[in-house]
């Protein structure tokens, strides 16, 4: 199989300093403290002890329930919407959220393994109604849902897995005052380093990885729910929880391929057919690693993925991709594709050698640019490991020729791996990777 040498259609790499400037600058000069995320207003205190002991990580059990949960949310996601319907990044008022689907109307996903009283959720789950509350404001509906998948349902098998919930909210305006006060609220405390404003949360003594460092024992202000009491109509959706089901329950599309999959074939080969023999335990795992991973490189890079995913208004977008199976979406930065990577060495890889050295980064940044017919991308490369501040962060603009044929490798790979019967058909991932890939026996690399 003759081996597509993306370096060849490389035509020009020039590093960008003034943006690179540019995003050093906005980055030292970042107003503390931090971005406020629609999360964080529904628990304030958890969200000041949060930011204050970012050492304090819940237990292994709790971590594993959350990345079950992750899990969830894609398959179902991806069950009943499609690709640019999910994980919606939205911002208002300083104010950043993630709506899990947002198609017509914004919908909240939520997984529980305690079943649902489904007469009263504004008394059981308020911040359900609060969190889905300020997604509405955010995008200006006065409507939304809550979709609730109960787990372990196996005890009580009359109980049907999933509940949809309608919600209105008549007084967007009210939600968006009632934001500003809390946003301003956490704002305040972090700054005076002082959380005793601060209204206790829900499960206020109940167990809580603050619970050692956080005042609530002696501070006396309540939780309050003022947005969930702004809560027009709410009702049990039976018709569309019936919908989902039989959506769920009938053919299942093939599950799509991503951008990252043609990239490394072999790779995506062997994860599928893991995947299908412990559908759940594999992907743990993956949240398990991807998680630890953001836990290391927390700081800088994350403020610097910050900025490239939310942006001025305006600066950042995701571009949907769709060449079924392939469904993606293109992370676009000041009008061009954009890539962030975090080499690990520890000193810069000159220009001339980079196409070389990062054929995985170019490969992906040019599928990015040839599916969204750019001739032109970006690459930004974070190195951690080099010591001088002003050299960790170098800004790439790449220019491809012949964005045709990369396309035609985009989807010539595509089709390899929906026909693949052995991972031998498939383009092999670049060779350091194999020393420390699972898949290497299979593969015949070890
Ligand atoms: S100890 Fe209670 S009030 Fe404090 S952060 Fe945890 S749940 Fe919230
Ligand atoms: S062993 Fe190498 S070629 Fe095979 S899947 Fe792993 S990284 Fe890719």
């Amino acid at each position: 199989m003759a081996e597509f040498d993306i370096a060849s259609y490389v035509s020009r790499i020039e590093a960008n300093r003034s943006v690179k400037d540019a995003l050093m600058q906005g980055l030292k000069t970042r107003r503390p403290p931090y971005r406020i995320s629609v999360t964080d207003l529904l628990n304030l205190k958890q969200a000041y002890f949060r930011r204050k002991y970012p050492e304090i990580v819940p237990p292994l059990e709790k971590q594993q329930l959350m990345w079950a949960g992750t899990g969830f949310h894609k398959t179902f996601g991806s069950a009943v919407s499609s690709e640019e319907y999910l994980e919606q990044f939205v911002e208002a008022e300083g104010i950043v959220g993630k709506l899990d689907i947002y198609a017509k109307i914004p919908v909240e996903v939520k997984t529980t393994s305690t079943p649902v009283d489904t007469k009263d959720l504004l008394q059981y789950r308020p911040t359900y109604v609060e969190q889905l509350g300020m997604y509405c404001a955010m995008v200006n509906a006065h409507e939304g849902e809550i979709i609730i998948y109960q787990r372990q349902v196996e005890e009580s098998p009359s109980t049907s897995p999933l509940i949809v919930y309608h919600v209105t909210f008549p007084d967007l305006k009210a939600i968006r005052e009632e934001m500003r006060r809390r946003r301003d609220l956490l704002v305040q405390a972090l700054i005076s380093n002082d959380p005793g404003n601060l209204p206790a949360c829900l499960w206020f003594g109940r167990q809580c990885d603050y619970a050692q460092v956080c005042d609530c024992a002696t501070t006396s202000v309540q939780a309050s729910h003022e947005i969930a009491k702004l809560a027009g109509e709410l009702y049990v959706d039976s018709t569309t929880c019936e919908q989902l089901l039989s959506k769920m329950a009938g053919p299942r599309p093939s599950q799509p391929f991503g951008i990252n999959d043609i990239v490394f074939p072999r790779k995506a080969y062997f994860k599928r057919l893991r995947l299908q023999e412990i559908a759940l335990g594999e992907e743990v795992r993956e949240e398990k690693e991807g998680h630890l991973r953001s836990m290391d490189e927390r700081g800088f890079l994350d403020a610097l993925r910050d900025s490239l995913r939310y942006g001025a208004p305006g600066e950042a977008q995701r571009i949907p991709v769709q060449h079924l199976p392939l469904v993606d979406l293109v992370q676009v930065w000041q009008d061009l594709p954009t890539i962030l990577r975090d080499p690990k060495f520890s000193s810069l890889v000159e220009r001339e050698r980079l196409t070389r050295a990062f054929s995985h980064y170019f490969l992906r940044l040019g599928f990015d640019c040839a599916l969204t017919e750019n001739p032109k991308g970006r690459l930004l490369l974070y190195y951690a490991r080099v010591p001088k501040e002003d050299a960790k962060l170098m800004v790439y603009d790449v220019t491809f020729r012949k964005l045709d044929a990369i396309k035609g490798e985009a989807l010539h790979r595509v089709e390899l791996l929906e026909k693949a019967g052995t991972a031998l058909q498939l383009p092999k991932c670049p060779s350091w990777l194999c020393s420390y890939c699972d898949y290497r026996v299979e593969c015949g690399e070890a």
